[in-house]
């Protein structure tokens, strides 16, 4: 028996099988939970539709969910709830900014509404995602949320300028549900994963030489695979982490201890 058996997940932000929430769905599977996903639109839904059927989760539990729409959040809670009597995990693996925010230097692409764009769709999605789910939330067992973050929310790195501030704001928001869902027994933590070659990083320009840079200054000498992410969500979203709440945890073969790297 896997050591997630008996918990009910949601996982928002599969878009492909490389995606990272492909890596936690798969793990989170092979240790017991039951799965329910959301996707984006329905070019997406065919591909969320193949991944629950290869793991053997129940194809019912597949929700239509853009987060740019407080009405479609809702929907998905209203409908689980109607499945589930409570939920146990909620899984936010999603981010997004208008491509010509991922260029040039931060002050020249930088603009109003791309800024306002990120921070909606990558931080403030995690707190209106919460916020529907509070009510089955409650009625779950040991409930644990979960974030996925990167390294320049805390550091600069070229070309992800506006995507830094909103991955700020989301490790931000990981802490403040922290203390104020904790009373309840809901803890929220957060993984910084390291690059992955995925959709989402398609238009961070340079994102290949990040790629090389991580596997040449990683103490590890490599790049993170989805499944050692995913293993790592699996713990965090477990009762072994019980004690753990508003923390982010790396996952990046442990590049963000480096100040430089001198190796060509
Ligand atoms: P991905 O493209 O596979 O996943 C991103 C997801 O965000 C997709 O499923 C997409 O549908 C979803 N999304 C975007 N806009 C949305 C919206 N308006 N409504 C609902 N969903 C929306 O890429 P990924 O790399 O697996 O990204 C998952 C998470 O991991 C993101 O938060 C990303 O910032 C983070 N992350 C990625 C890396 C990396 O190198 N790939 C590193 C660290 C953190």
């Amino acid at each position: 028996m896997g050591f997630m058996a008996g918990k009910r997940a949601l996982i928002v932000g599969v878009a492909s099988d490389r995606s990272i929430a492909t890596g936690i769905a798969e793990a989170f599977a092979r240790e017991g939970a039951e799965l329910a996903f959301t996707y984006q639109n329905e070019k997406l839904q065919s591909r969320v539709e193949k991944l629950a059927t290869r793991l053997g989760q129940d194809t019912d539990l597949l929700y239509p969910c853009d987060v740019s729409s407080d009405a479609e959040i809702a929907a998905v809670f209203e409908a689980l709830a109607k499945q589930w009597d409570g939920l146990d995990v909620l899984v936010h693996s999603v981010g997004f900014a208008p491509r010509d925010q991922l260029e040039g230097g931060f002050t020249e692409s930088v603009t109003r509404e791309g800024y306002a764009i990120a921070h909606e769709i990558s931080a403030y999605s995690l707190a209106g995602l919460a916020k529907a789910a509070l009510p089955l939330l409650l009625q779950g067992n040991h409930p644990a949320l979960l974030a996925l973050t990167y390294n320049a929310a805390t550091r600069v790195v070229p070309s992800y300028n506006v995507m830094g501030l909103a991955k700020a704001s989301l490790e931000s928001c990981v802490r403040f549900l922290a203390a104020d869902l904790g009373p309840q027994g809901i803890r929220v933590n957060a993984i910084s994963a390291g690059p992955v070659k995925t959709l989402a990083v398609a238009g961070i320009s340079g994102f290949r030489k990040m790629l090389a840079y991580a596997e040449k200054s990683a103490p590890l000498r490599r790049t993170v695979t989805t499944v050692e992410i995913g293993n790592a969500a699996a713990f965090l979203c477990s009762d072994l982490a019980s004690g753990i709440t508003g923390e982010t945890t790396f996952v990046d073969g442990g590049s963000n201890i480096m100040a430089m790297s001198l190796d060509d």
